[in-house]
């Protein structure tokens, strides 16, 4: 008989330029995608979705913008269990930032390879973006799949291949281009996140799901929304009405999520 319980529980704990978090279950692990708050913000958050720091068991890294590694040390050195995972780029630009990190807890996550952890595969990609050797995630669990993917300027084909069709995406919509460029960020700074290694904008994001998403896909959350930069129901409709232009069945086949800066998305089982 099919075990119904083992299931990938997924909770996007916190997303946006403000600092992110995701929390990923199986029945053996316990995984944080990044620790882009404080410790206590992340305890807190953990706590909404009746889980506790204490039992998880995996870090996974990003790359080493505060947005994502802001509490990595913090949690390392006050939760011996916690694994830590980042690429070599990774932990060569974080390690200034995030003090000592006991050398057992270190873990070395190669660019486009996977891990084989039990009853999860976890899967890295490289992405574009203006940081040491940023990468991306996939989780595979039971026939299923979640996909992270936020903070970089373009989608390649290679990261198309990696990515395509799976039941859950985090997907970056960052910034509205108008309310971008018309904003008060010097130009330096709207560059950057224009150019092939900054980030997604809505419409960007949209029409590189179109190229990604299939019948198996269900649940996409819309993240890393920039404060300065974006409305949470301009990202939602701009998005939601460039897959209905493409005949995606929005809120039929599959649901988008919003998200939001230190509030969960709740625990969502893929
Ligand atoms: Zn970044
Ligand atoms: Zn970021």
């Amino acid at each position: 008989m099919k075990d119904t319980t083992d299931t990938m529980k997924i909770s996007v704990l916190s997303s946006g330029s403000g600092g992110n978090v995701t929390y990923i279950e199986t029945p053996q692990h316990k995984i944080l995608l990044d620790a882009g708050l404080s410790g206590i913000k992340i305890q807190r958050l953990m706590k909404s979705i009746n889980r506790d720091l204490n039992d998880v068991d995996t870090l996974l890294v990003t790359h080493e913008h505060s947005d994502h590694r802001k509490s990595v040390g913090i949690l390392a050195r006050k939760y011996p269990n916690i694994n830590v995972y980042a690429n070599k780029g990774t932990w060569n630009a974080m390690l200034t930032k995030i003090g000592k990190v006991p050398e057992a807890q270190m873990n070395i996550f190669p660019p486009d390879s996977v891990k084989d952890m039990g009853d999860i595969d976890v899967e890295s990609f490289s992405v574009s973006h203006d940081a040491a050797e940023p990468q991306f995630y996939v989780f595979h669990h039971n026939n299923k799949s979640f996909v992270v993917l936020t903070d970089t300027g373009y989608v390649s084909d290679r990261m198309e291949g990696v990515i395509k069709n799976a039941d859950c995406y985090l997907w970056e919509c960052n910034h509205d281009l108008e309310m971008l460029r018309n904003g008060e960020y010097s130009w330096p700074l709207k560059q950057r996140i224009l150019s092939d290694k900054g980030h997604l904008s809505n419409v960007e994001g949209a029409d590189t799901m179109l190229d990604v998403i299939g019948n198996r896909t269900k649940k996409i959350f819309l993240g890393h929304r920039s404060h300065h930069n974006n409305m949470k129901s301009l990202c939602h409709l701009t998005v939601a009405s460039i897959l209905e232009d493409h005949d995606m069945p929005v809120g039929h086949d599959f649901k988008l999520y919003d998200t939001d800066v230190e509030q969960s998305s709740g625990l969502i089982v893929i």
